[in-house]
């Protein structure tokens, strides 16, 4: 008999089995209706119905505030990198960022397009192999906002903890939300695409503060301005139906599992199976400063890097898959996602040590 396949990929990541059996099972008739849930104009009393049910089921289980708005858009997080600046600075004002690494970058990048960036501080020198300490950052109190990536899902580095400062903090939480709790009101923003932790691709959450938002400014199209999609309920457009469907199961899911918190045990226990194996091993290598390794995004190497081929084949073919790392950063990175299950990151330890015994 095959044995089960595990999906290490950092996104669209695996979907957990019961949510899969459960799209397959109401796909071809939603709620009686006679037609599929892809069928369902986002305008009925149905539909509806679902946004406002997720709503509610994601207010509940992230512990968001009453003054904080949920939108749920298109777009992805990489459109929010133009998007934030565009809705949120004023004129005159400009942005600070962490470049922490890969995707900040990719967010500074975007945001200097349309407005005036200032970075607070950087890994760079360090190769992405750590995060600069919070008393280090050099921090504008007159910044429209202040730009953290909480999971930098190509290096692997996860901020712990996050500051209180005077400037609202905005987080790109794609690779980690709903991984474990965190303190929204402590925000300004968060967003993040759900491909990931929270479903399929062509949904990107974001949760705003009602007081950031402003009427949208010229050159900021309607669809993409968070007042308009807040005042409109994410309805001013066709949302993305079928993702927000699948994120409405997974957020079942995560609380019939035991919510935030037990997600973040779960996570930092694979984390640190995965962990404990790489730093016992002679022919592997983790570079990330313990203190700042991801619990779901596990960067990894080779010390002998030809070896990099063979391991990728093998590994496959021992139904573990997806394990190269980021294009940006090359060798091994395994995800480990709320769908992840412990025995997924059991059988990787036990195929990397098997490799090591074979070829290290
Ligand atoms: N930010 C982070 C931290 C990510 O991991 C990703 C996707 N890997 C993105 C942004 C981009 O998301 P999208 O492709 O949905 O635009």
């Amino acid at each position: 008999e095959q044995a089960e396949r595990y999906s290490f990929a950092a996104g669209p990541a695996q979907l957990p089995r019961e949510v899969l059996s459960q799209i397959h099972e109401e796909l071809p008739d939603w709620q009686g209706s006679g037609f599929s849930l892809l069928e369902q104009p986002f305008t009925s009393t149905a539909y509806k119905q679902l946004m406002s049910d997720t709503e509610q089921d994601l207010r509940a289980l992230a512990a968001i505030p009453a003054n904080y708005r949920v939108l749920f858009l298109q777009g992805g997080a990489s459109a929010q990198f133009g998007l934030l600046p565009l809705n949120l600075l004023q004129p005159g004002q400009s942005a600070d960022y962490l470049e922490s690494g890969h995707w900040a970058c990719k967010a500074i990048t975007e945001a200097r397009r349309h407005g005036p960036v200032s970075v607070v501080a950087s890994g760079a020198a360090d190769g992405f192999t750590a995060l600069p300490a919070v008393e280090t950052w050099q921090l504008d109190p007159d910044a429209g906002y202040c730009h953290l990536t909480s999971n930098e899902t190509g290096n692997g580095l996860q901020l712990r903890d996050f500051p209180q400062l005077s400037v609202p903090l905005v987080a790109d939480m794609t690779s980690d939300f709903l991984t474990r709790p965190v303190p929204v009101e402590r925000f300004g923003l968060i967003y993040a695409s759900a491909q990931k932790n929270i479903g399929v691709a062509g949904l990107c959450l974001v949760i705003v503060r009602d007081d950031l938002l402003r009427p949208p400014s010229a050159g900021l199209p309607a669809a993409f301005s968070y007042a308009v999609q807040a005042e409109q309920q994410s309805r001013f457009n066709t949302p993305p139906t079928f993702a927000l469907y699948v994120a409405a199961l997974m957020l079942r899911w995560i609380a019939a599992n035991g919510g935030l918190t037990a997600m973040a045990a779960s996570c930092r226990k694979k984390s640190q199976r995965l962990y404990a194996c790489l730093d016992h091993s002679e022919l592997y290598r983790c570079r990330q400063r313990e203190e700042d390794r991801s619990t779901v995004n596990v960067c990894f190497e080779l010390r002998e890097p030809a070896l990099l081929p063979l391991l990728l084949t093998e590994a496959e073919r021992a139904g573990l898959h997806h394990l190269a790392g980021h294009a940006a950063v090359g060798s091994l990175r395994a995800s480990l996602y709320n769908a992840m299950p412990l025995a997924g990151v059991e059988r990787l330890v036990a195929f990397l040590q098997q490799f090591e015994r074979e070829h290290g």
